[in-house]
């Protein structure tokens, strides 16, 4: 007897990264997918390429995989469960979060138009606009992380409008309706890189966003152990995407995406966890007198609470705050933390701490990094899954010590 067919329908995130929209049958009914480690694929027979490529043009193609740049089995089963969890028509995976970044804006800016970036937006990001863009004639303006800022910048040629909700470090949250209403006025399309909130806490495509980006090095992989990224939306869009993604290679290889499937496995526990933390050690540094200030979309005190509110189902584990003092205190109380690795990134198993300036800002000339908020006491936590009493208990200890 035949089984019933399934109905996803109405399954939870946490449902949709073990399953997908459903099941694929897989190779001697293994419930994990193997990794298939080969860069080619063989035919059987000359005719059978003949089909193949002819069935290509028809957009009916007969079998899936020819070359490795191409794409994986492994890679498939994670694009089908990201863009179930998205809720996205359709998800293309990169090798990491900065070439989703920059294959989504290649596929689509254009000679003389106008791109704007939302401030407080990731260094490299950043860095593309500010170095690279230029070469191809393609003007940015760079604002304030709000719908009022980037209004206020489109032109006539504005094209790409590129935010990043959470921001990094302040953890800004954008009003994204708004910012939508501003770009489908204009014919603008939109961008969102939300890794910081993952499709957990956000879903940018119900609110009309074109395009999601999230770096998959983050909580969704959530092991401090591979590299990753991908865009999602709707299927016009990522097949020019994916064309762009066959030429330039930015494909993950099999293993990193058998791992990025074995993590989204326990991506709806580690999310409510990682909301749970966040919340807890952020109130606890808010209450501390050797801490200046809290960056925390779940604090009352942050600029954009009434936003998250409203958008974000939790706020993850990046803390941001200032230690009372200055350079000197901020790493004596760093180097007195016992659990927190000193190290970039966020999102895994382990908690991780940086000094903002010296970690990803070292090289900006000092007033410019000032000007980008990047001063010597600003401190960026990311908590890991470790029990969020150990961590408030490892912070107090090492906020003694100062
Ligand atoms: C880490 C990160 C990226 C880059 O992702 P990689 O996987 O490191 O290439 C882009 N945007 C944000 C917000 C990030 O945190």
């Amino acid at each position: 007897m035949a089984k019933k067919p399934l109905d996803p329908k109405n399954w939870h995130p946490a449902t949709l990264a073990i399953h997908g929209l459903g099941r694929l049958p897989k190779a001697h009914h293994a419930v994990s997918t193997p990794i298939l480690q080969t860069s080619n694929y063989y035919f059987d027979t000359a005719d059978e390429v003949e089909d193949f490529m002819r069935s290509k043009g028809q957009g009916k193609v007969t079998r899936e995989h020819e070359y490795a740049r191409y794409g994986n089995p492994t890679q498939q089963e994670c694009e089908r469960k990201l863009a179930a969890i998205e809720g996205a028509e359709r998800s293309v995976l990169y090798s990491s979060g900065m070439a989703a970044v920059l294959l989504a804006l290649m596929t689509f800016m254009k000679r003389e138009g106008h791109i704007i970036f939302t401030g407080d937006c990731y260094r490299q990001t950043r860095d593309f606009a500010m170095n690279f863009l230029s070469k191809f004639d393609v003007l940015f303006s760079i604002v304030d992380p709000t719908a009022e800022a980037i209004e206020a910048a489109v032109r006539p040629e504005t094209n790409i409008i590129f935010t990043e909700s959470p921001t990094n470090p302040y953890l800004r949250i954008l009003d994204i309706p708004a910012i939508v209403k501003v770009a489908k006025a204009r014919n603008i399309m939109t961008i969102i890189d939300a890794t910081l909130a993952t499709p957990y806490n956000i879903k940018p495509i119900e609110m009309g966003v074109d395009i999601v980006i999230h770096s998959a090095t983050k909580y969704l992989g959530g092991h401090n152990d591979l590299m990753a990224g991908l865009a999602l939306g709707s299927n016009a869009l990522m097949t020019d995407l994916y064309k762009m993604q066959r030429m330039i290679g930015a494909t993950p290889g099999p293993f990193t995406c058998f791992l990025l499937e074995r993590g989204l496995k326990t991506f709806g526990m580690r999310m409510e966890q990682h909301n749970k933390a966040g919340l807890a050690v952020a109130k606890m540094l808010e209450a501390h007198p050797k801490i200046e200030k809290v960056w925390y979309p779940g604090l009352e005190s942050h600029p954009d609470y009434a936003i998250a509110k409203e958008q974000m189902k939790g706020n993850g584990s990046v803390i941001s705050f200032l230690v009372r003092g200055g350079n000197t205190e901020t790493r004596k109380f760093i180097d007195a933390l016992d659990l927190f690795l000193i190290t970039p990134s966020l999102g895994g198993s382990e908690s991780l701490v940086t000094q903002m300036w010296t970690m990803s800002f070292f090289d900006y000339p000092e007033a410019y990094r000032k000007d980008i908020g990047m001063v010597d006491n600003l401190v960026r936590l990311a908590l890991g899954l470790e029990d969020e009493a150990d961590l408030i208990a490892d912070l107090q200890q090492a906020l003694d010590t100062i």
